[in-house]
């Protein structure tokens, strides 16, 4: 067999580069450049040309990001009414919408229906009495609980209808006078495993046939993976994977991280480095960023960004990184290793690598007075 083909963890975009080097601006930020994310759109397109590729704008909602891809021809998956705005906003057709969190009240499916959304993914009866009553005629996907063994940041089962539960929503679907138009799953988030989206691509068009859909839509969900430190499979191998499982279906995809990771960098400032005796035998760093600050993701040191300190070279040693609130939570990483130069110092410039998904987007409004991390486009 051949070994698959993998991505190694990329550099910063020149135009990053330069922004980092020349703008002046004060740290806390993160920069991103939207040129990154119109080349990772093409390279999924040219992996799977017909697939409808639905961003998921909670990755990063930031309308440069948006209008980018509403301007390649992107669809979005949306999950709230004001994602359902943000995307219109940006340009994109509601008839490109997929209102895909299928958690909400029915003021939210009435105000997206209100603005033109048609298409649904659902997982519960409950959920699908509410679009009966408050999205008349739309489609409907049902989501299917599918295995997220691979993932970074799973699911851990809160959406997804089992097997027959899923089998009977599709029906209740049609009954319901709405379109049951396929299935939908997430194989968890950061998942490294081409076989988890075949398998998955499998029980689904199981579900969708003995349904006895004959046309249906199968919608993939995200999930695809970003090569923060190590090297992960090339997005081919997910492509093919996919294809293989499912020849000749209609497919919907829902990347987030994928497109929009490696178009960010965090550029933070080191706030104080400790010598803790008796605590601890590494050095402490707390930098102007944490798990409030965009950094949800480290949470369980789920995500491990690759760190760079411009302008310090010489011997590294591990230390702990640590935010600036007053929560014990608010430390990035304890285990994962963080070698950082013996030199290093308050008011230095520490860089979080790939950078661009799920920061933003998770910064709190101003837990400990720290406002929410400013977002710069490099161009
Ligand atoms: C978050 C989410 C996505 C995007 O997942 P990634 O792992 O970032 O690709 C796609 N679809 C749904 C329904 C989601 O909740």
């Amino acid at each position: 067999m051949l070994a698959e083909r993998t991505r190694a963890p990329l550099e910063p975009s020149a135009a990053i580069e330069r922004f980092l080097a020349s703008s002046g601006l004060p740290a806390p930020y993160l920069v991103l450049d939207p040129a990154v994310v119109a080349d990772r759109y093409a390279q999924l397109t040219r992996a799977l040309p017909d697939a409808a590729i639905h961003y998921a704008v909670k990755a990063c909602p930031h309308p440069e990001v948006l209008a980018c891809l509403a301007a390649l021809g992107s669809a979005f998956d949306v999950a709230s009414p004001a994602e359902v705005r943000l995307a219109l906003d940006a340009g994109a057709h509601p008839d490109r919408l997929c209102y895909g969190n299928p958690v909400r009240g029915p003021a939210d499916v009435a105000a997206a229906h209100a603005a033109g959304v048609r298409r649904f993914v659902t997982d519960s009866a409950e959920d699908v009495r509410l679009l009966a009553a408050h999205a008349p005629g739309a489609r409907v996907l049902v989501r299917l609980l599918v295995s997220d063994d691979g993932s970074a940041t799973p699911f851990a089962a809160k959406f997804g209808a089992a097997r027959d539960e899923a089998v009977a929503l599709l029906a209740a679907v049609g009954d319901a006078g709405l379109v049951a138009e396929g299935v939908a799953f997430h194989c968890g988030s950061q998942q490294v495993r081409p076989d988890a989206f075949a398998a998955a691509a499998r029980e689904a068009l199981d579900v969708a046939a003995a349904a006895g859909l004959n046309r249906p839509v199968l919608d993939v969900g995200g999930g695809f993976p970003v090569a923060y430190r190590d090297p992960v499979p090339e997005i081919e191998a997910f492509a093919a994977a996919i294809r293989d499982a499912a020849p000749d279906v209609p497919l919907l995809l829902e990347p987030g991280r994928l497109l929009v990771a490696e178009a960010g960098v965090i550029r933070s400032t080191v706030l104080r480095v400790s010598r803790r005796p008796g605590v601890d035998a590494r050095r402490w760093v707390y930098l102007d960023v944490g798990r409030y600050s965009g950094l949800a993701e480290t949470e369980g040191e789920a995500i491990a960004y690759r760190l760079r300190v411009p302008g310090r070279t010489g011997p590294c040693e591990a230390v702990v990184l640590a935010g600036p609130t007053c929560d014990g939570d608010d430390v990035l990483y304890r285990r994962t290793p963080c070698p950082l130069p013996l030199s290093l110092a308050a008011g230095d410039a520490v860089d979080l690598l790939a950078a661009g998904a799920y920061t933003a987007s998770y910064a709190s409004v101003g837990f400990n007075g720290i406002p929410p991390l400013p977002v710069h486009i490099a161009r």
